[in-house]
């Protein structure tokens, strides 16, 4: 059985934050590989003027993981066109011979039965990993693990880890890159004079 995590997001740009949990989790759940997968157009927000396009945050994630063997780019949704949603992703992803872990933060765990489709389904499809974004939310997560595996029987694993505080917000406005994301993803942002920061 090969174990497989799954890091959706929209990378824009990717952080530490999103290399923390994919890291953590492959050493927590003893995953094989991790896919890194961009969305192509995010369901529940916009992205904001001035974001990188989908081939930048591809580009990005490439940068992040490279040099990490357990780490890799999947452009799955990119490919696919049109709004990105989780569920399908996992359709295409599920195999007999795979165990898929969707690795996610808090405000996803958080917003989870409220705005993600076919939340059931995508619980019969994978485990839920959920990492704390910020201290103090365990109480919190641990909580909303109960009410989600009551609700839909699913597999929820709330896991103990110190967080990486970071948001891709913070570094389109003007956070310090060479504390929040690794050097190649700061020389690309300055190089394609990404998201207008004012502080290059
Ligand atoms: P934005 O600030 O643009 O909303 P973001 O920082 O939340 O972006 P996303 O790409 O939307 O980043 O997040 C993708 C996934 O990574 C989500 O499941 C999110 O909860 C998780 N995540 C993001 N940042 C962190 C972090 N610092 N620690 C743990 N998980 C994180």
């Amino acid at each position: 059985m090969t174990r497989l995590g799954l890091m959706g997001g929209t990378f824009n740009p990717p952080h530490y934050g999103h290399l923390h949990a994919a890291s953590c989790a492959r050493e927590d759940l003893q995953l094989d590989r991790v896919l890194f997968i961009p969305t192509n157009l995010p369901p529940h927000k916009q992205l904001p003027a001035g974001s990188a396009t989908a081939a930048q945050r591809c580009e990005m994630v490439r940068l992040l993981t490279q040099g990490l063997p357990w780490a890799e780019l999947s452009d799955i949704e990119i490919e696919r066109g049109g709004a990105s949603y989780t569920i399908d992703t996992l359709r295409q992803l599920t195999a007999p011979d795979r165990h898929l872990f969707l690795i996610i933060g808090t405000d996803m765990l958080l917003s989870f039965d409220r705005v993600w489709r076919s939340a059931g389904e995508i619980c019969q499809l994978c485990t839920l990993a959920v990492y704390a974004r910020d201290a103090d939310e365990q109480q919190l997560l641990n909580e909303k693990k109960h009410s989600i595996e009551q609700k839909f029987q699913a597999d929820v694993r709330v896991m103990e880890r110190a967080p990486f505080p970071v948001s891709s917000t913070e570094i389109r406005s003007g956070g310090d890159l060479e504390r929040l994301v690794p050097p190649a993803v700061a020389e690309y942002i300055r190089e394609n004079q990404l998201y207008d920061r004012k502080n290059l």
